[in-house]
């Protein structure tokens, strides 16, 4: 496909008072016109990082040291802050996981849209009322008439999501990123709304970064699947490797603490990854996933390892990769 967005070797510090904190340690990927991309990692990995340095929305003491963010083949880095003003909200939107932060209590829903139509297309007040009306509806919400004058607080959490949604697709933005969409939701409601990006992605071929920390959210949504950790990518794949062939143990924990949208009852069967992600403040020197993987050889507290390509676009961060590394089978049959 062809290319949208391109990252490379992006990092990202926060310069704190007790010092740098490595957020981001040199990552690149990209995304593809019409493309949906997850980005899936715990708290901490660096993927909300990775979507707000793009966005150029980084707050201080947050700073992007290196990389180029290329967008449509300019780079985003480069750009002033009023050129991003009018990339954001334009040709690239980014919606949340609590809509009630990006909503304004006071005004009209509709209004917000209309607000949102009226800044970056030249419509007629009655022109961005109707378009309001049309996105409201796109985004499944019933008497979308009715709807529009209604305020933020006269709709359930479902449906501020949809029309945060509408909001952010009123522009028709070239990228959707989308942190956490549904991470607040019920599993009903969550389940619908990813259905509804689906379906926006086919009908506008908008191209979506969709960020979360459930492996089983992107399932659906994403063809290919970026696995972060410890400010790194350490697994890149189509959405089948990710979930059939997993080649990094950090993804393969991820995998097995995937709830079943369809599985309410089997919960408890879930393991999580015991320990928690490394202190980016002091990185490990090795891999950063050693202090919890299973799997892990001295090598792996000494040298960070490269990135072996299992196939074209299907890359592992891992030292098991490596030729002379034992054979992961014998030692357990999880992994092969
Ligand atoms: Fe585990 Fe070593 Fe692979 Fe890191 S490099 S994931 S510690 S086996
Ligand atoms: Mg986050």
């Amino acid at each position: 496909g062809e290319k949208l967005l391109e990252v490379k070797n992006l990092r990202t510090s926060f310069f704190t008072h007790v010092g740098e904190v490595k957020a981001i340690r040199g990552v690149s990927f990209h995304v593809d016109k019409g493309e949906a991309l997850g980005i899936v990692g715990e708290s901490g990995s660096g993927k909300s990082v990775t979507s707000m340095s793009v966005m150029r929305l980084l707050q201080h003491p947050g700073k992007i040291i290196g990389g180029e963010i290329l967008f449509n083949g300019e780079d985003l880095i480069k750009k002033s802050e009023k050129d991003m003003q009018g990339i954001r909200g334009n040709d690239i939107s980014m919606i949340f996981q609590d809509p009630m932060t990006s909503l304004n209590p006071v005004y009209t829903v509709g209004d917000q849209i209309m607000e949102a139509i009226i800044k970056h297309q030249k419509l007629s007040k009655a022109d961005a009322k109707k378009k309001a009306i049309e996105m409201l509806r796109l985004v499944g919400i019933p008497s979308p008439e009715k709807r529009v004058n209604q305020y933020p607080h006269e709709f359930s959490g479902g449906m501020r999501q949809r029309a945060m949604i509408a909001m952010a697709l009123s522009c028709e933005p070239q990228l959707l990123i989308a942190d956490e969409p549904t991470t607040a939701l019920d599993v009903t409601i969550q389940a619908q709304i990813l259905e509804l990006m689906k379906d926006l992605k086919n009908k506008l071929n908008t191209s979506i970064m969709l960020i979360t920390h459930d492996l089983g959210v992107v399932a659906d949504v994403c063809s290919r699947i970026i696995v972060m950790y410890g400010g790194l990518i350490m697994e890149e794949g189509s959405t089948d490797d990710i979930f059939y062939n997993p080649k990094h143990p950090y993804t393969l924990g991820l995998l097995k603490s995937v709830p079943k949208l369809t599985d309410k009852e089997n919960k408890e069967k879930l393991i999580p990854i015991p320990g928690s992600p490394p202190d980016l403040l002091k990185p490990p020197k090795g891999c950063p996933f050693a202090a919890r993987c299973e799997y892990a050889m001295k090598v792996c507290m000494e040298k960070m390892p490269e990135y072996t390509y299992i196939k074209e676009n299907h890359r592992s961060m891992c030292w098991l990769l490596h030729p002379d590394a034992p054979r992961v089978d014998e030692i357990n049959g999880n992994l092969k």
